[in-house]
């Protein structure tokens, strides 16, 4: 099988800004996704540099992580929630099963079931199959 993909690469308004880092990315500290040097801006999703796997999972959980860590910038505090590189990427790898692959940075798992996640699962095809697009329009895209 070949699987061909493009390169991941940031928007040209990134690419090209004093933001970028080597590699066009929104430079960021991985742990607490504040820009170095402009403490005020921080940065999430695919186009930050933070080593994660660039899922919608990681910017689903980041959004909390940059939220409280904006309001202690804000009030002069130490941002004191840390990223621990969470992505998911469910693994369709049968017919009827996927594996639910969570991970932080180094490829640690980090299951959000009490299963063991490298077991393909019909359980995980049931959320990405029907509860995950559910979420995604209802609970994440609302008009
Ligand atoms: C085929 C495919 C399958 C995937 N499957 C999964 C999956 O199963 N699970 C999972 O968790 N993730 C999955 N992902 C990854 C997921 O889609 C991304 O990680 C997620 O969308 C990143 O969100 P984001 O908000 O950071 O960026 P985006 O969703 O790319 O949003 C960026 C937005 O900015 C807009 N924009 C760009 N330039 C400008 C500009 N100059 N001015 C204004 N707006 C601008 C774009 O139009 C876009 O709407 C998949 C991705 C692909 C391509």
């Amino acid at each position: 099988m070949l699987h061909v993909v493009p390169p991941q690469v940031a928007p040209d308004f990134i690419r090209q800004s004093p933001l970028a880092d080597a590699a066009g990315f929104c430079g960021v500290n991985p742990k607490t996704l504040q820009y170095p040097r402009y403490v005020n801006i921080f940065s999430l999703g695919d186009v930050c540099s933070s080593p994660n796997a660039k899922t919608a999972a990681a910017a689903r959980k980041q959004i909390g992580i940059v939220a409280e860590n904006i309001l202690a910038a804000k009030e002069g505090r130490e941002c004191s929630h840390i990223y621990e590189g969470y992505g998911a990427c469910p693994l369709t790898v049968e017919n009827d099963k996927v594996i639910l692959a969570e991970f932080g940075f180094g490829g640690k798992l980090l299951p959000t079931f009490p299963l063991d996640p490298v077991v393909p699962r019909r359980f995980s095809w049931l959320l990405k199959a029907k509860l995950f697009p559910w979420l995604y329009w209802n609970g994440m895209v609302r008009p």
